[in-house]
């Protein structure tokens, strides 16, 4: 029997691994695991280069739970190790700066690990006694048993092992009794080790017999030595890259599409990625690629190693050039992680562009459900903006494709206003503006469908790119106004008859407190009366409400213009019925305003040059009474204006009609239309 120490520079390292490792325990399995797989990889090496000349046999990695004795046996049929080896590789361990390191990091057991190839070591997060009984493929080496309680003294024998190979003997402490659960270790073999690249064993096959499941002498295999990310594309059929991705995630629906990586210069990158068929955006979830290193899983965290709109897609990535074992702020400097992310981000709009090209039918097809991932990359790495700009598609309301090339030239000679803007007129719901999409339309303009969920944030990143061109949704004007071709003609109607008719469209109004009335000059033939609601105002509402945050822009409250066509011959009617019902009555009134306006006037002028101190106070008194009076003559004119509307059912009528237009009309309001137009008819 031998005696020594474990070399490390801080006293012990035991209470450092117990105190710091807190999180991640599981990860000891995996460790362990790796190191027999590094192993029996290392002897098929030496077999294959000759130096090893014996019998490979089986090289099956076994993992057994010993409930009374409370062990976990790791064993594998690798290289094994001499006592130099053990003396070499498993008692030095370099721990230079460590405290400071520990203190840093104590949340990461991954970086601490990794740091300081503590991976053996990290059984000691679960142990209290660790054997490890080995027996080098050397000719005539001796096996040797190593073992160490927890402490810096460790023992060394020589003991009987026939086979070459290495098993590792785990004595779990009383905290860790959740790992003698088969079903705990199984999870964690699922986890770490269902890709590994040598077979693994835990327990027996089980199968029904006599209505009983038993096991059979055959070994249960975890893992799938060779996934089908590491072999090679022409291999595969469409069929095995469907049945993984089910495997992958059993419960999603088929993925749209698919991309095999296959690099090995200048760093070496394997994997599959996936476009996943979302159903709502409930569905979007980050974090669903799985990354391994050399068929190890490590994490399923890939922020700051693929783009960050890549992290919608899933699937597996494989690279030992990726350092893991580092923070997730060094891995986005790192020069290979950045070469990494770029040759992704090219090879999936490579990708797509060889689908557009080669089936546009089926590109199409699929656009709807592709376009979040397409669009979000665009706005978000300039990269794939410039790619994916000959690909990504713009969809107009009758469910027809263009590229931004294609419908520039669509559009260009029709929709371009006086100002050399080229406007896309665009709609959010075919059926709510339907009227507007359909007055558009008459004029032989084409209207885009943006109803996607990233479709608001998209167009204004567009606008950003496109040369003089602005997007504006077909309600938001009348539709000579969003596209301004010529100036509008003069006002058939005065400055006091809007006044009134302001008033009498007003009334009729649910919730008038939200509209403005804007009159316009627009043909015969356009709508008398429109609901619009202006472009900016409702972006940014729109804006703020995806963002989820209640900006200055979300708190302000809905407002909406109500434009009235002077042109149109039902408003002149409804001007013409307005004089007959209130005539008189309007112009005594108006008659009863004038002088008090004028004395109002001469006394502002007089008064004019003055500061508001020095104007006497018995002006500013008779200021005010005068405003007072006005104020009241005024309410009485808007009174009789109010019961000429209330009693009109042609102004009711025009105005229900410009609500359902805009689907606003709702409930009572909707139920007394309905009545008024069979009263009509
Ligand atoms: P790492 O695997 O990162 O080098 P470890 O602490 O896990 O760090 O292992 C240290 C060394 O011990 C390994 O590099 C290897 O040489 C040796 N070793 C560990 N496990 C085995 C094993 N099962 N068979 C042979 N050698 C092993």
């Amino acid at each position: 029997m031998q005696k020594s120490q474990i070399n490390v520079t801080t006293e012990n390292i035991f209470p450092v691994i117990k105190k710091f490792l807190y999180s991640d325990h599981e990860i000891f399995l995996r460790e362990l695991i790796s190191n027999a797989v590094d192993a029996t990889l290392k002897l098929k090496t030496l077999a294959a280069v000759g130096d090893f000349k014996e019998e490979l046999g089986d090289l099956t990695i076994r993992v057994k739970l010993d409930k009374k004795k409370k062990t976990l046996t790791v064993s594998d049929r690798g290289v094994g190790m001499t006592a130099e080896e053990i003396d070499k590789f498993i008692n030095q361990i370099a721990l230079s700066g460590a405290e400071e390191f520990l203190e840093k990091y104590k949340k990461d057991a991954n970086a601490i690990i990794g740091h300081f190839g503590l991976g053996f070591y990290s059984t000691f997060m679960v142990s209290k006694k660790v054997e490890i009984i080995t027996k080098s493929w050397r000719p005539d080496t001796k096996a040797v048993k190593w073992s160490c309680e927890g402490n810096p003294e460790v023992v060394l024998d020589e003991v009987d092992k026939k086979d070459r190979g290495t098993d590792v003997v785990l004595y779990f402490d009383d905290e860790s009794k959740e790992f003698l659960e088969e079903s705990r270790i199984e999870e964690i073999l699922n986890k770490y080790c269902r890709y590994l690249p040598v077979e693994i064993a835990f327990g027996k096959e089980k199968e029904w017999k006599d209505g009983k499941m038993i096991e059979t002498g055959k070994d249960r295999i975890i893992n799938n030595t060779r996934p089908i990310w590491i072999r090679k594309p022409s291999e595969l059929k469409h069929e095995d890259y469907i049945n993984f991705y089910k495997e992958l995630y059993p419960t999603q629906e088929d993925p749209l599409f698919y991309i095999h990586l296959n690099v090995d210069y200048p760093f070496t990158l394997t994997g599959i990625l996936y476009f996943p068929k979302i159903k709502n955006q409930f569905e979007i979830q980050k974090n669903k690629i799985q990354l391994y290193c050399n068929q190890v899983f490590v994490t399923d965290s890939v922020e700051g190693i693929v783009p960050e709109f890549l992290t919608l897609l899933h699937g597996v990535l494989d690279s030992p050039d990726i350092p893991l074992n580092v923070s997730r702020s060094y891995l986005q400097s790192d020069s290979n992680v950045k070469k990494i992310s770029s040759h992704i981000t090219r090879k999936v709009a490579d990708r797509l562009q060889d689908i557009f090209k080669n089936d546009r039918k089926e590109f199409e097809k699929k656009w709807d459900d592709l376009k979040l991932f397409i669009e979000y990359g665009m706005m978000t790495e300039d990269k794939f903006y410039e790619k994916a700009g000959k690909f990504a598609l713009l969809k107009n309301t009758e469910g027809k494709y263009f590229t931004f090339e294609e419908y520039k030239n669509l559009i260009r000679e029709n929709q371009t206003d006086k100002h050399k803007n080229l406007i896309y007129l665009y709609a959010t719901d075919k059926e709510e503006q339907y009227t507007f999409i359909d007055a558009a339309r008459s004029k032989g303009y084409d209207v885009l469908l943006m109803d996607g969920q990233l479709d608001v944030h998209f167009l204004n990143h567009l606008e950003t790119k496109f040369k003089d061109s602005r997007f504006v949704r077909v309600d938001s004007d009348v539709i000579d106004k969003l596209i301004e071709k010529e100036d509008l003609g003069e006002s058939k109607l005065t400055e006091e008859e809007k006044e009134d008719l302001r008033e009498v469209f007003l009334s009729a109004i649910p919730e008038r407190d939200k509209f403005m009335v804007v009159f316009e000059n627009l043909s015969e033939t356009d709508s008398p009366v429109m609901i619009t609601q202006s472009e900016f105002m409702r972006r940014m509402k729109d804006m703020s409400a995806l963002g989820g945050e209640t900006g200055i822009y979300g708190n302000l409250p809905d407002s909406f213009n109500l434009v009235i066509n002077a042109n149109h011959p039902l408003v002149k009617k409804v001007m013409e019925e307005k004089e007959k019902k209130t005539g008189t009555r309007i112009s005594k009134i108006k008659e009863k305003i004038e002088p008090l306006k004028k004395t109002r006037e001469e006394l502002e002028k007089a008064n004019k040059d003055k500061k508001e101190e020095e104007i006497p106070q018995a002006d500013k008194d008779r200021i005010s009474e005068l405003e007072k009076k006005i104020g009241e003559y005024d309410e009485k004119r808007k009174t009789i204006l109010r019961d000429y509307a209330a009693k009109s059912k042609r102004v009711r009528q025009m105005i229900d009609l410009a609500l359902l237009a805009n689907n606003m009309l709702r409930g009572e309001k909707l139920n007394a239309f309905v009545k008024r137009s069979i009263e009509l008819l």
